[in-house]
């Protein structure tokens, strides 16, 4: 009895190979394969078979037949289309995570757990907690891809799996959080800009028309999950404080919950698959809310950042984005790995960096003291005086005297809570969502300053 192979069809690498034809290359016979469909097709475009298997064979490992991403189309975006991507083009998605391995900080630091003592001694340094995890469905395009696919009138069967991931996301939040969803597409552009505002959603998802949002209900929503961002799930957890095992832990649920009732893409080599590879294997990012004036302004600040990435592969940016200036000198300090470290792990890690970065701006708020005590008080009165009575405040003013205010609170000179001052940015978001784009830039300023006098207290 011959024992004979399947073979595939050397164009599609799909279906059944049903015709066979041998050449001979370079002095070897060389067989290639067809289905019947293929054969057929290439014969009716009027081409030799031959040449589309040539071409097609020499695609492999650059393009994805699940969802025709190709390799160009991912060096020029940096996301893969679709969680088969990985498997089919895995010469591409290896090379890229062999380089991502050998950036991954490493750390041989002792993580302990921190107790809820070693948090609260940190508050005067750490505004918030957050930990994201992204997760894709098995089979369904990144988001994406889908767009483009949408635009080429070829959405039509991921319509269904897009509505089913909406309604199970939603679903999955039952018993752990109460939360209502929007749709980007139905929101305006001042419900856009104040969910912008308090980061609740990024601007790529403001800007996508399939894209969705979960938010917890009440005034400070921790739970929020963006739909069909670049993946198509993006829980975050937000708490005030130094807080990270408190924010996983309910995020962990969610999870948990999800994973029970969607088809999450996962490798059981490279952990989960998402659309850019530097979030695959946990897929989390935790991230913590720091105010570092005295970095700052003892010039420390790089040597500092410098000094959290070496030794916990921590990364460290300006709360408004990449690269900017860093407004009320707040920082955004997050794990960059998602490769070695997870859960946790992951957690145990940023906090622990979190406390260093606690420890340093401690002893600059310390130097600074030393070596100019009168002028930084001075300077800290007067800019609470100004706050107190200003009849109009322009934002950059606003957020300059703020942060002085902010360090005379630390150095325990007025009697107002770190989250009392963090509130008035809460509170100029929801006031200008309601007063609405009409108001003319000198309005806003005296509402601004009417805002910063009430939380103060001054009214
Ligand atoms: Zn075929
Ligand atoms: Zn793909």
């Amino acid at each position: 009895m011959r024992h004979e192979k399947m073979r595939l069809c050397d164009i599609c690498r799909e279906r059944r190979a049903e015709r066979m034809e041998t050449v001979v290359e370079n002095g070897a016979s060389v067989t290639y394969a067809y289905c019947e469909a293929c054969y057929r097709r290439a014969l009716a475009a009027g081409m030799d078979p031959i040449a589309v298997a040539r071409q097609s064979i020499a695609r492999i490992g650059l393009e994805c037949p699940s969802c025709g991403c190709t390799a160009e189309e991912f060096e020029a975006r940096y996301l893969f289309g679709c969680p088969d991507c990985y498997r089919h083009m895995n010469g591409v998605a290896g090379r890229e995570l062999a380089r991502l391995r050998q950036g991954a900080g490493g750390s041989d630091v002792v993580l302990d757990e921190l107790t809820n003592e070693q948090r609260g001694r940190v508050r005067d340094y750490v505004v918030s907690s957050r930990v994201r995890l992204a997760r894709n469905i098995e089979g369904l395009p990144f988001p994406r891809k889908l767009e483009q696919l949408a635009e080429e009138r070829l959405a039509g069967r991921y319509a269904v799996a897009v509505d089913g991931l909406r309604r199970e996301a939603v679903l999955a939040a039952k018993g752990i959080f109460d939360g209502d969803i929007y749709y980007m597409a139905e929101l305006d552009a001042l419900q856009k800009a104040m969910l912008l505002e308090r980061h609740i959603i990024s601007l790529p998802l403001a800007k996508s028309d399939l894209g969705a949002v979960i938010i917890e209900r009440g005034d400070r929503p921790e739970m929020s999950i963006m739909l069909c961002e670049e993946d198509h799930i993006r829980a975050q957890c937000v708490r005030q404080g130094l807080d990270l095992a408190g924010a996983y832990a309910r995020l962990k649920k969610y999870d948990e919950a999800l994973g029970r009732r969607l088809p999450i893409a996962y490798d059981s080599g490279l952990g989960y698959l998402t659309a850019c590879p530097t979030n695959v294997g946990t897929g989390m990012r935790a991230s913590v809310m720091m105010f570092l004036p005295a970095l700052k302004c003892t010039g420390r600040l790089e040597d500092a950042f410098d000094e959290l990435r070496e030794r916990f592969g921590i990364t460290v940016r300006g709360f408004f984005g990449e690269g900017s200036e860093a407004a009320y000198d707040m920082y955004q300090m997050s794990n960059a790995d998602t490769i070695l470290f997870g859960g946790e792990d992951t957690v145990r890690l940023v906090e622990s960096a979190a406390m260093e970065l606690a420890a340093m701006e401690s002893d600059a708020t310390r130097e600074l003291l030393r070596t100019s005590e009168t002028k930084l008080l001075d300077r800290i009165q007067r800019s609470y005086g100004t706050l107190l009575h200003a009849h109009t405040l322009e934002s950059d003013e606003m957020f300059e005297l703020l942060t002085d205010v902010r360090l005379g609170v630390r150095l325990g000179l007025f009697k107002i809570l770190p989250e009392q001052l963090d509130g008035i940015l809460d509170d100029l978001a929801t006031a200008f969502e309601i007063i609405g784009d009409d108001l003319s830039a000198e309005r806003r300023g005296v509402r601004r300053a009417q805002i910063v006098r009430e939380r103060l207290g001054a009214i």
